[in-house]
């Protein structure tokens, strides 16, 4: 008697956006039109009035982030090894050098303290990333950044929805420059996008009509006037096909967020009466103040088990229960060994990037689906 396969993530998307996705196809107009800009809109809506704008992808929308803060060569940029390659790969990507620090095993994010001591003159920005959409010390961070002149680039690629201190990130306010993607696995998805929040009040407007003008070839104007062209940019535009998903997500996003937390509460309540945290099992932080509950990661206790974690994630998989790695260090990929980086110098980071393990979390998910995650898990760990 095999049950369904429960995967990691699987995004919700209604019988409504899928029909306004049909009325864009239908309508003439396919590209960057109308929907992109009345998605921007609502996007600083939600964000209590920040400027936004969107763009093909996270990882494009990070990239343009450090080049409107002036970032590349001979530049150090100070990250997390514990991420979506894209977090590093974009600072390498316009010529700077990635500096990773260890990590704080509680909010598996950067560790301010090492922050402190990393930070020298040819340094100019900080880059946390929020995994599994927990935020770290916001005001901290900018006390930091604030003191030592650096600009902020917040990877919340996988922190819509979440806060600090009863302001969302990105919120207009204190933030900098605060990138979000809208990857098909995140909690409001566009299939692929992504949107950057610019800090107007402090900066001007100058960056955004600078990411305007990265997004899309480096075209300052082309119409009836004539063409122009005077940086070089790329074509990193989002769709309307993707934008209007994106304008029905948004209006699901706090329901759907609801349904998170529910769900990660009650992997609490299992873990505990599982007796599982006894065995060593890590837990996340339960911040339900804070947390979107984008993922739901666990660490597993591997020195004690004798059996591997894809060992485990197999036995699992066996049992029609998918899960995920995110991540393992960085800095272990051939591509920044090669580089001289290593997992070693971040210890805390290679550990947790060699047990962490993303066990399945989604609004559409039941309780009972959790129980047999729970169940499954205790007999593979036992
Ligand atoms: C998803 C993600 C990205 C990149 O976003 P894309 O939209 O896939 O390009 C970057 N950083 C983190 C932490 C992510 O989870």
């Amino acid at each position: 008697m095999s049950q369904p396969f429960i995967p990691f993530t699987k995004p919700t998307i209604d019988e409504a956006t899928i029909a306004a996705v049909a009325d864009v196809l239908r309508s003439g107009w396919i590209t960057s039109g109308p929907k992109v800009l009345e998605f921007e809109s609502a996007l600083s809506a939600y964000l209590g009035g920040a400027t936004v704008r969107c763009f093909a992808n996270g990882t494009a929308t990070m990239k343009i982030a450090l080049q409107v803060a002036g970032i590349g060569p001979g530049d150090e940029v100070i990250t997390t090894p514990i991420s979506w390659v894209a977090t590093s790969n974009v600072i390498l990507a316009v010529g700077a050098k990635p500096v990773f620090v260890d990590i704080d095993p509680k909010t598996r994010n950067l560790d301010l303290h090492q922050v402190q001591s990393a930070i020298n003159n040819k340094t100019k920005a900080i880059m946390p990333v929020y995994l599994a959409g927990l935020p770290l010390d916001i005001d901290a961070l900018y006390t930091i950044a604030e003191n030592h002149q650096l600009r902020v680039i917040e990877d919340a690629a996988q922190a819509l929805g979440s806060s600090w201190n009863g302001l969302r990130i990105g919120a207009k306010g204190r933030h900098d420059l605060v990138s979000f993607s809208f990857q098909a696995n995140k909690n409001l998805t566009t299939i692929e996008g992504g949107c950057l929040v610019f800090n107007t009040d402090r900066y001007g407007g100058d960056q955004v009509s600078l990411a305007e003008k990265l997004r899309l070839q480096g075209l300052v104007r082309h119409g009836p006037d004539g063409m122009e062209v005077d940086v070089l940019g790329g074509k990193d535009n989002l769709t309307d096909v993707n934008a209007v998903i994106g304008l029905h997500q948004l209006k699901q996003l706090e329901r759907f967020q609801e349904q998170r937390i529910a769900l990660a509460r009650h992997y609490f309540d299992r873990f505990e009466q599982s007796g599982l945290s006894k065995i060593g099992l890590g837990l996340p932080i339960a911040d339900f103040v804070n947390s979107n509950w984008h993922m739901f990661q666990v660490l597993l206790p591997l020195e004690r088990l004798g059996q591997t974690r894809s060992q485990i994630m197999l036995v699992l998989k066996e049992r029609g229960i998918g899960t995920g790695v995110h991540y393992p260090a960085i800095t272990g990929f051939a591509l920044y060994r090669q580089r001289g980086y290593s997992p070693e110098a971040t210890p805390v980071a290679n550990q947790i990037g060699q047990s962490i393990l993303t066990l399945p979390l989604f609004p559409t998910m039941t309780e009972a689906d959790i129980d047999r995650v729970v169940k499954a898990l205790q007999e593979v760990l036992a």
